[in-house]
């Protein structure tokens, strides 16, 4: 199935929906049926047909079975945020007295599931820097169950070797779960990999216009069962119909959004790496970077997450910086048409900042859709907040 099939055609019925170009929005609770039969039958199927919204909902099937195609997986279910389905996802496999090893801070509302919700029910996970994936092999204890991975991870954009990770799991018969919202299915696809759950926060690059929050979890038919029956239907954490109507939206630009990113972020991150206020740039896909080779080999091309730490010892002058951005603005989130920036200086106070590990002079970056030459020029005018004294 070509991409152009998928993001245009796939599970899109015209002819049901009079002749629309467009997928109506089912924007209703229930189903209901003409004989006890049909409904019987239904019921049966829950997760193929619909009966009621929070199981099945047609604007939503088509959207799963699109992200399916997309991540070359059996199944998709789709939730309400990237969160939910992760918990979903993670809760579904893993019981008391189970062990996850992890990779080292992973999206800060995942740390906080693996650090203080699941230990509440007996589950305990290890984490490991994860660039060499023996450290996986090494934390792995009798009772570990799953391994997790967030390649590229948060904020910084360390990798994991997919395929070397999941030889570990396969080796001791353990399960495998990734975050995949970075790198999008467009350029990674884990499940060909091996992997048996990839997640994505869909309110980022598949949503792509920073207006939905949702999430997606690609697995098995079999795997994808089990969640339905169990959490997704118990928490109840689904997306809308009208939501999942906007992802569709989302799709159909998604792989010239990428595209684009592609030619546009190297250009931006070679001009910061020029720069004497910039001490360290956080991307890899510049051939500068310790894991470009890794990048090239595991992702299909270059994505629009960056970071960079500036040589600058105040705080003041990062903040600065960032109040000097006009094309970038500050916000938390990334993956629509608009550039962002994140410092790193914002979560100091935070009571979510699980900190250390990124210093306070790391500023996170997002390249929307504009021209590169917008987006360098804003960055030149910015980084004249920090002066030229520091840049020894
Ligand atoms: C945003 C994000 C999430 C969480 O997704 P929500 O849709 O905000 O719940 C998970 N992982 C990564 C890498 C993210 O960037």
């Amino acid at each position: 199935m070509d991409l152009s099939y998928i993001i245009n055609h796939l599970g899109e019925d015209r002819d049901e929906y009079m002749g629309a170009a467009v997928p109506p929005i089912f924007q209703t609770s229930n189903f209901v049926f003409s004989n006890v039969t049909d409904m019987r039958a239904a019921l049966i199927r829950e997760m193929d047909q619909p009966f009621y919204t929070r199981g099945h909902n047609p604007t939503v099937a088509t959207l799963r079975q699109k992200l399916a195609a997309l991540e070359g997986s059996e199944e998709c279910l789709v939730f309400s945020s990237g969160s939910a389905a992760i918990a979903a996802g993670l809760m579904s496999a893993l019981q008391a007295g189970d062990h996850v090893v992890c990779v080292r801070k992973p999206y800060s509302w995942t740390n906080k599931l693996l650090t203080q919700l699941l230990p509440r029910f007996g589950v305990e996970t290890t984490f490991v820097d994860g660039s060499d994936p023996e450290e996986y092999r090494r934390a792995i204890r009798p009772n570990t169950k799953l391994l997790y991975l967030e390649s590229p991870n948060s904020l910084t954009f360390e990798l994991q070797d997919i395929e070397a990770v999941v030889a570990i799991a396969k080796a001791h018969g353990l399960l495998t779960a990734i975050d995949n919202s970075f790198a999008t299915p467009l350029n990674q696809q884990p499940i060909l990999m091996g992997v048996d759950m990839v997640f994505h926060s869909a309110s980022k690059y598949i949503g792509g216009h920073s207006d939905v929050v949702a999430g997606v979890m690609c697995c098995s038919r079999e795997r994808a069962e089990i969640v339905f029956r169990g959490e997704y239907m118990t928490l109840g954490s689904i997306i809308s119909p009208n939501d999942a109507w906007l992802l569709l939206r989302g799709l159909r630009t998604l792989p010239l959004r990428m595209e684009r990113v592609a030619k546009t972020t190297p250009q931006v991150v070679a001009f910061l790496e020029a720069h004497p206020a910039v001490e360290t740039v956080y991307y890899p896909f510049s051939p500068s970077h310790p894991q470009h080779e890794l990048a090239m080999r595991q992702m299909k091309q270059p994505t629009g997450q960056f970071s960079i730490a500036l040589r600058s010892d105040s705080v003041a002058e990062v903040d600065a910086f960032c109040d000097k951005l006009t094309y970038f603005m500050l916000a938390a989130s990334w993956g629509g048409y608009e550039s962002l920036a994140f410092p790193m200086s914002a979560l100091v106070t935070s009571a979510n900042y699980s900190g250390s590990v990124v210093p306070w002079n790391v500023v996170r970056f997002y390249a929307g859709l504009e021209d590169a030459e917008v987006l360098i020029e804003d960055l030149r005018q910015a980084l004249e907040a920090i002066p030229v004294k520091a840049h020894r």
